[in-house]
């Protein structure tokens, strides 16, 4: 069995070297009426935490960073209560963080996101990071969806992830009962897809912020969705580290 260590609360001369740093990433951001405004972040923790714990099962030592809690927003930050941050100062400051946190001790980093918007700005910092760092240093980017195949979203919830759609509202309540509020909530519907587009356009799209329809939501559907992604990357994750340590690459 191995560790799970929270290493905003632990002193660096109690950890002993790990075989995965996770850093969750998400962001402030509005996400309805029904939702709290850290919901990208709050998920990407849940799902760096499980993770965690699974790898531990696995015999792997994990440490869990505080996460990177505001994030890249274009859409909907026109919306009360959004934050955003500059791409270039988002991938820059992940960049920093991934360039000084190596030691004896870290040697692979994985970046769990929450969020959409930070997809572009935290690949550039992995790719800048890597190009600062000794050569055998890991570095990964994934956001949790990338972990899901589409029949896995279709089956428990008839639809793929929209933004604060009953999908983000399940895992929540799954997370975080109370910080749900599904009062007044309609089903919001979204639009197509257009090759062109104008800033107006995309901030009637999202109006409401947020879109699908929440009142769908259910806390068991968002357990399994979590379980499911935790252990899909649990098991990628161990694979890469198994064949590592017996020198396949
Ligand atoms: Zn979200």
């Amino acid at each position: 069995m191995g560790k799970v260590i929270d290493l905003a609360l632990t002193p660096p001369n109690r950890i002993e070297k790990l075989d995965l740093v996770i850093l969750p990433s998400g962001a402030i951001e509005r996400h309805g009426n029904h939702l709290p405004l850290g919901t990208d972040t709050i998920i990407a923790q849940e799902v760096a935490r499980r993770v965690g714990s699974k790898l531990s099962q696995r015999g792997f030592d994990v440490g869990l960073l505080p996460p990177v809690w505001y994030g890249y927003t274009w859409s909907l930050r026109h919306l009360d209560g959004t934050v955003s941050i500059d791409p270039h100062t988002l991938s820059k400051y992940v960049e920093d963080i991934l360039t000084t946190l190596p030691s004896p001790r870290i040697s692979r980093i994985l970046i769990i996101n929450g969020h959409g918007g930070n997809k572009e700005p935290l690949e550039v910092a992995v790719k800048e990071a890597l190009l600062r760092l000794s050569p055998g240093i890991k570095v990964g980017f994934l956001s949790w969806w990338d972990a899901v195949p589409k029949e896995v979203f279709l089956e428990l919830f008839g639809t793929m992830p929209l933004h604060a759609c009953e999908i983000e509202t399940s895992m929540i309540m799954a997370i975080c009962e109370e910080c749900v509020d599904l009062r007044g909530v309609e089903p919001v519907e979204p639009k197509d897809r257009k090759l062109l587009k104008s800033l107006s356009e995309v901030r009637m799209t999202f109006a409401e912020g947020y879109l699908g329809d929440p009142r769908r939501a259910s806390k068991e559907a968002g357990e399994r969705l979590l379980e499911i992604i935790a252990e899909r990357l649990a098991e990628t994750i161990a694979k890469e580290l198994e064949e590592e340590e017996i020198g396949i690459e």
